[in-house]
């Protein structure tokens, strides 16, 4: 596999040009500039979030930002709604058990709705791949994807690209295991997407019934053995089993899974000594991961994520509505 060099992060043009886009719906449709320059824009927050200031900014002060969650979330949702806050925003969240999806509003009547509301960014998970997409092309501000259905989730990415870069100094040249439910994972996608261009050497380890077929084509190299797959990594990411999204049985039993892909302390031991491991939430604990390795202090990144999260969306929300606040350089 042929790694690619990161562009550096000075080298980014300026203003608006450094990111071009509307929308933010996958990390597929980012150069590495793009994603470094998020990144550049997020660590400016984390020092900020870590001082306990309620609010920091009143960059998004009289901005209406819209969560629509047509799937549960706990880390995500209020992800955003915090860090929307800490800018000066006025951030609303739309829950679909309790909205008129449940009585059989179709997809684009919602996005209808959402859009003659005026808000000026939508934030929007949906079980669905693809329909974040379809809200996006039919309203007039900017949408961030929180995660459709498979496909994508390209806050995670980010998110997790900024803790390696933290943790590792850099994000470029590691090797990289993301291990579990590859299958049913937008994570995993997001994060392939994101790693292999940044120029990572990306691995996936799952049994073949979570691997996706031609995942090869996503310039990683597959493993079905754990011990093998982890071997000498610099970072373990590890991934929750899917229930919700399996329709068959793909495992045998969670007890057969923890035994062959669960990540113990004397599993991580194959991956580099300084070796990090890295989970999205939520765990299933003694399914895919033991529970001493998920709170490790040294190893586990896990709460540094979700901080890291709150960095990561305040500068996307900052960065999608320039344009609309008229900043010089976003005309
Ligand atoms: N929270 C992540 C997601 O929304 C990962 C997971 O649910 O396992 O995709």
């Amino acid at each position: 596999m042929t790694i690619a060099k990161t562009r550096p992060v000075s080298d980014y043009p300026p203003g608006g040009d450094a990111f071009r886009h509307r929308h933010l719906i996958g990390i597929a449709q980012l150069t590495p500039w793009e994603i470094s320059y998020v990144l550049d824009a997020a660590e400016q927050w984390v020092d900020l979030n870590r001082a306990g200031a309620a609010k920091h900014d009143d960059a998004l002060a009289g901005l209406t930002i819209i969560n629509a969650f047509f799937e549960n979330s706990t880390r995500t949702l209020l992800s955003f709604e915090i860090a929307g806050k800490r800018l000066g925003a006025d951030v609303v969240n739309m829950h679909a058990a309790q909205s008129s999806v449940k009585k059989g509003e179709t997809l684009i009547d919602t996005a209808m709705t959402l859009n003659a509301m005026r808000a000026d960014a939508l934030v929007i998970r949906h079980q669905s791949s693809g329909a974040v997409q379809l809200i996006a092309d039919k309203v007039d501000c900017p949408v961030l994807n929180a995660g459709d259905g498979r496909h994508e989730h390209p806050t995670q990415a980010l998110l997790d690209a900024l803790t390696i870069r933290r943790r590792k100094g850099k994000v470029e040249g590691l090797t990289i295991a993301i291990c579990g439910d590859v299958l049913h994972s937008r994570v995993a996608r997001s994060n392939i997407l994101a790693l292999t261009l940044l120029g990572n050497e990306v691995r996936v380890v799952a049994p073949p019934t979570l691997t996706p077929p031609a995942i090869e084509r996503m310039h990683v190299t597959t493993f079905t053995d754990m011990n093998e797959g982890i071997r000498d990594a610099d970072v373990v990411m590890m991934l929750r089993l899917q229930n919700e999204r399996m329709d068959g049985a793909y495992l045998p039993s969670a007890r057969e899974y923890h035994a062959l892909y669960g990540l113990t302390p004397k599993r991580l031991e194959k991956a580099k000594p300084d070796a990090i491991v890295m989970h999205p939430g939520p765990m299933n604990r003694g399914v895919e991961i033991d529970s001493s390795v998920a709170d490790d202090p040294v190893r586990s990144t896990i709460t540094e994520q979700v901080e890291m999260g709150v960095a990561v969306r305040m500068a996307c929300l900052d960065i999608l509505t320039r344009r609309k606040r008229k900043i010089p350089g976003w005309a």
